[in-house]
């Protein structure tokens, strides 16, 4: 084990912390604190403290499993484990097709890991079946921005920005558990004069730090938009101006906003008219206001137009696209944003390019040194893939990501799962999802292994290896390798993640995600790189070739920058902190209002089902809780699921403190003690959904989806508590 201090970054969220790692002498690994690093400044969470706890071997997997005669997962040669995998997916591939195999990736992947994920699906197995977890995450607000701006990138500034905005509306973040250090920019808001309005069913510590507060009813974000616009527009508070200059289709979009009376409003979302009159006051006062969003309005069935609302809100105002203002979204996972760039997701290629587009395909086709005819097109989304395993999917592949705990109605698709005639799992430890494996491949993690992550500011991180893995782990890299190769595909499968991230380069050149301007020297050096990062001026400047077989574009869609070979500008690109100060990504530079108009959740209350459960994470865990629930000191902290609910619904029910409650929807029964507080609205329940077993939260969560990102709507459904006999 070498013994030298390493700069690297957190494996959990998308903040990405930074932080020192340093080896003992006894094999565990000191975590310490990297001040230097500006996103926390040396601050790191409970999880990222005790990150190095996974890499202790009685904590993780250290040798490949296969399934024995009696059902039993033992020991076996990374030979045999391989060689099962290949015989699998081929027998599978020569019986049904193709199509038959499917693929499941994680936005933990690092950048190189997603890009080479999405390549061997496409280019080896010749699936189109395969997508995410992060399917999961961000993807309304990712489908949002596209409309609207023409280019997702989660948020369009740096989080440096937000202290020194006038007021921040925070629309269903919770970041005080789920991205602790993340506050102190929030904090910073308030002490400059900012105004912080957090708009959360629940009063979570992040709304307790608020100037204002918005408890609406779960699933009615959209609404509440919709009357915070109406109000806009009634009191002559639209920026005239900016809406001519810089954006289209606003006529709409306005009388769409003008149908949405404050009253109804209220009588929808329970927020009051004046809270409404309220937030509109300090959200338009100020020179300059953001809006923030996270998984509340966006893990919804109508999560796509719920964005757009408050998007449209930030165009009516003049707001997006301007200094220290505009929409932003919180990305949730570690590589959350990387790993929707680089072509894991069903309907896209590396460089964000959209698969069913012939100039992309051309393009990655020409990098992959394959026929573009021979690539598949898109293919399912995450739970449409998932629900259908074991009738269209046969056989599957899955690198990190649990969805026995994580996807919704969890129980259904834990029975799809053990329906697959063939399952491989590459994971670190032994999760739900890999216990049910035919094979499952033990893999390095962040601090065994470099390669790269993009954070929620689109800042390209480089993670470096500060240890020697355990004898007996191979790198998910060396797994695609090996496997393409006992396909039949001996080139272009690399093991070296630089010679995979140079690969990356080319494929993103020329994308809205270009990446071909970074390098590794270039994130050692500066601490991370902003994309978009052109390559073109760098190439021609230095008389190299141009980031070969990319043809970048003249003018860069989201930085309206001139990237053309020669063109005026410093020789290396500097990154794009922040995007659209002059133009939008658009054709016309100008962004879009998209018009949406309220409807319910898939699922709303009735007799039988008359509470509202809404799910979400605590500090202590980690998203499916497969790495955290290992952790003993996290797991003293936050041991095991509960329901929380007001103390009104607590006394209908006759629970007090602790009693089990059992929750019931459509999908299934969980079971939890309760937690009664205040702090919630009376007509809600709320489930952590960390933890498999009988209080598996997603057994309850609906998978009615979004019609443009296929987002379940994890946020709102309709249940029933009932007492349990403790
Ligand atoms: Fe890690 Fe996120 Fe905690 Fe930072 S906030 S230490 S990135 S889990």
């Amino acid at each position: 084990m070498q013994s030298t201090v390493t700069p690297t970054h957190c494996p959990y969220c998308a903040l990405q912390c930074g932080m020192n790692l340093t080896p003992a002498p006894d094999g565990t690994v000191e975590v310490s604190e990297r001040v230097d690093f500006p996103v926390n400044r040396g601050a790191l969470c409970g999880k990222g403290r005790t990150a190095a706890a996974v890499l202790a071997p009685g904590v993780r997997l250290t040798s490949p499993l296969v399934r024995d005669a009696g059902g039993t997962l033992v020991p076996a040669s990374w030979d045999e484990a391989l060689d099962r995998i290949a015989t699998g997916l081929d027998r599978t591939r020569a019986e049904y097709g193709p199509d038959a195999l499917g693929v499941f990736g994680g936005g933990g992947l690092t950048n190189e890991k997603a890009y080479t994920l999405g390549k061997f699906a496409r280019v080896v197995l010749g699936t189109s079946q395969i997508d995410y977890n992060g399917r999961f995450c961000m993807s309304s607000a990712a489908a949002a921005g596209i409309k609207a701006f023409g280019l997702d990138r989660g948020l369009p500034f740096p989080l440096e920005d937000i202290p020194k905005s006038g007021c921040v509306i925070l629309v269903g973040s919770n970041l005080a558990e789920t991205m602790p250090p993340a506050l102190r920019f929030f904090t910073e808001l308030r002490e400059n004069g900012g105004t912080l309005i957090v708009i959360d069913p629940r009063r979570t510590k992040t709304a307790e730090q608020a100037d204002l507060h918005l408890a609406p009813r779960p699933g009615t974000d959209l609404a509440l938009a919709l009357g915070l616009l109406h109000l806009v527009i009634a009191e002559g508070m639209v920026d005239e101006e900016y809406v001519r200059e810089r954006t289209a289709g606003w006529e709409d979009a306005r009388a769409a906003a003008m149908a949405h009376w404050p009253e109804y409003v209220e009588r929808i979302t329970g927020v009051s008219v004046p809270q409404l009159r309220e937030t509109v006051r300090l959200f338009c006062e100020p020179e300059s206001a953001m809006v923030l969003t996270a998984r509340g309005p966006e893990q919804q069935s109508k999560g796509t137009d719920t964005v757009g609302a408050w998007i449209n809100l930030c165009l009516a105002t003049g707001r997006a696209g301007r200094p220290l203002s505009g929409y932003g979204c919180l990305t949730g996972q570690g590589n959350g944003q990387g790993g929707r760039e680089h072509g894991q997701k069903a309907d896209q290629l590396p460089g964000y390019r959209k698969l069913d587009d012939p100039a992309a395909r051309a393009h990655v086709a020409e990098v992959w040194g394959v026929d573009p005819d021979s690539l598949p097109g898109p293919g399912r989304s995450a739970y449409e893939l998932l629900d259908a395993l074991g009738t269209d999917i046969r056989s599957l592949l899955l690198m990190a990501s649990n969805p026995v705990v994580s996807a919704p109605r969890a129980a259904h698709i834990e029975e799809r799962i053990r329906s697959l005639d063939f399952l491989a799992v590459c994971d670190v430890v032994l999760s739900e999802t890999a216990a049910l494996a035919d094979v499952v491949l033990p893999v390095t993690q962040w601090a065994e292994e470099t390669g790269t992550t993009t954070n929620l500011e689109g800042r390209v991180l480089l993670r470096r290896r500060a240890v020697t893995p355990p004898d007996g782990i191979r790198s998910d890299l060396e797994v695609l390798h090996e496997l393409a190769a006992r396909l039949g595909v001996e080139k272009g499968f690399p093991t070296d993640p630089e010679e995979v991230f140079e690969e990356l380069r080319r494929a993103s050149a020329g994308g809205a995600a270009d990446y071909s301007g970074i390098t590794y020297r270039r994130l050692a050096e500066e601490d991370g790189v902003f994309w978009p990062c052109p390559a073109a001026v760098e190439a021609a400047d230095a008389g190299e070739d141009a980031v070969g077989g990319g043809e970048a574009p003249a003018v860069h869609p989201g930085t309206g920058e001139d990237a053309r070979p020669g063109a005026e500008a410093p020789a290396v690109h500097p990154g794009t902190p922040r995007l659209f100060l002059d133009r939008f990504a658009t054709p016309d530079g100008r962004a879009r209002f998209v018009p949406v108009s309220h409807r319910a959740i898939a699922e709303e209350p009735d007799d039988e089902y008359p509470v509202l459960l809404t799910t979400g994470r605590v500090v202590a865990q980690y998203q499916s809780g497969a790495q955290t629930r290992r952790v003993a000191e996290l797991n003293a902290a936050a041991p095991g699921p509960f329901v929380e609910l007001h103390p009104r619904l607590a006394a209908r029910l006759g629970a007090a403190e602790g009693d089990p409650v059992a929750v019931v929807s459509r999908r299934g029964r969980a079971v939890a003690p309760a937690r009664i507080t205040d702090a919630i609205r009376p007509d809600t329940v709320f489930m952590p959904f960390h933890w498999p077993g009988e209080g598996r939260a997603n057994t309850l969560t609906n998978p009615a989806l979004d019609p443009t990102s296929r987002m379940p709507e994890f946020k709102a459904c309709a249940v029933r508590l009932e007492t349990v006999e403790a």
